[in-house]
């Protein structure tokens, strides 16, 4: 496969808070040669709302939530701006008479982050799904960020977000794996720590001292249903793939979360610094398993094993034991 990704975990650092600014020589080095991209905003993330507004209220408008085009503008816009100063021209696909033919006749494609739900559903209800799979396996330059990223894998059940309602959870499958950014590793820290902590911050130390699921137990429940290897990129780090080659770039590494045949594997951890060459994510990646399949083999299961079940199971069962 001709496939040329540059798939990035987040858009802005603590350090850095334009837009890909810490990853912009590897943007501009991604898409040399480029003259124009076309952006794709799907995502609208809740950042561009302040966007949206603020030109609202230059034009004197009264302020209620922008709507979805308003986002995509604004957001639009404010990329724009960025890519002129790394030196190319940038047009939004809700710009464009014919998305279709604008995706066909692309020189590269930016996917923006923001929710991964309303990306999927977008690219499909567009039609853009499949006229974007082709041209980027045929070399199409191709840059995902966040949400971006996570569907350029082959399913969207590894995003952090809100789930929405989609027509499938199938992505791209640009990669023959799947991709979580922003990931976390559980924090190690004692109590005592967390009181020292508490003593100068005392938010600081309650979100120390979060119980909720950590970002691997997601994957494991994730695991339940798909055979696909995750990749928890850190913030920072970036994935480059070129044709059968997956380097880990950029300032943090990632994670690898691979189901082993029926047990999920997650020890010793599979963690990778920048530098560290992944190309085993492209080899004998597992058969693919659709979400609709899933989704199937769920409604039927009752069917194929209701019978064998004791007394006692089926009643634990019924009550959604
Ligand atoms: N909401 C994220 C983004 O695009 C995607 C994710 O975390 O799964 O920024």
């Amino acid at each position: 496969m001709d496939r040329n990704l540059l798939l990035v975990s987040n858009s802005k650092t603590a350090a850095d808070k334009r837009f890909l600014g810490y990853c912009e020589h590897e943007v501009q080095e991604h898409f040399a040669g480029v003259n124009t991209v076309l952006f794709i905003p799907y995502a609208e993330p809740n950042a561009v709302d302040a966007l949206a507004l603020n030109t609202r209220r230059a034009r004197g408008e009264t302020l209620d939530i922008p709507c979805s085009n308003e986002r995509r503008q604004a957001y639009t816009d404010h990329l724009r701006e960025r890519f002129q100063q790394m030196g190319f021209n940038l047009v939004g696909i809700h710009e464009q008479d014919n998305p279709i033919e604008a995706v066909k006749n692309a020189e590269a494609v930016y996917i923006g982050g923001g929710n991964t739900f309303d990306l999927l559903r977008a690219l499909y209800s567009n039609g853009l799904f499949h006229p974007l799979q082709k041209r980027v396996t045929e070399g199409m330059p191709y840059l995902g960020v966040s949400a971006g990223t996570v569907v350029a894998g082959m399913n969207i059940g590894s995003s952090n977000d809100n789930s929405k309602p989609v027509p499938s959870l199938d992505a791209l499958e640009l990669v023959p794996f799947c991709i979580k950014p922003h990931y976390l590793d559980p924090l190690v820290i004692s109590n005592e720590q967390i009181e020292l902590i508490r003593a100068v911050h005392a938010q600081a130390a309650h979100r120390l001292a979060h119980q909720g699921e950590q970002h691997f137990e997601r994957i494991m429940e994730f695991h339940h249903d798909f055979p696909y290897t995750v990749v928890g990129v850190h913030e920072g780090g970036i994935l480059q793939v070129k044709g059968d080659h997956v380097n880990l770039i950029g300032t943090h590494g990632a994670r690898v979360l691979q189901k082993n045949g029926f047990v999920t594997k997650y020890e010793p951890p599979q963690f990778y610094e920048p530098g560290a060459s992944l190309d085993f994510l492209l080899q004998n990646p597992p058969k693919k398993v659709s979400s609709n399949a899933v989704l199937h083999r769920a409604e039927r299961a009752p069917d194929s094993w209701f019978a064998n079940l004791s007394e006692f199971e089926r009643t634990m069962f019924l009550l959604g034991y």
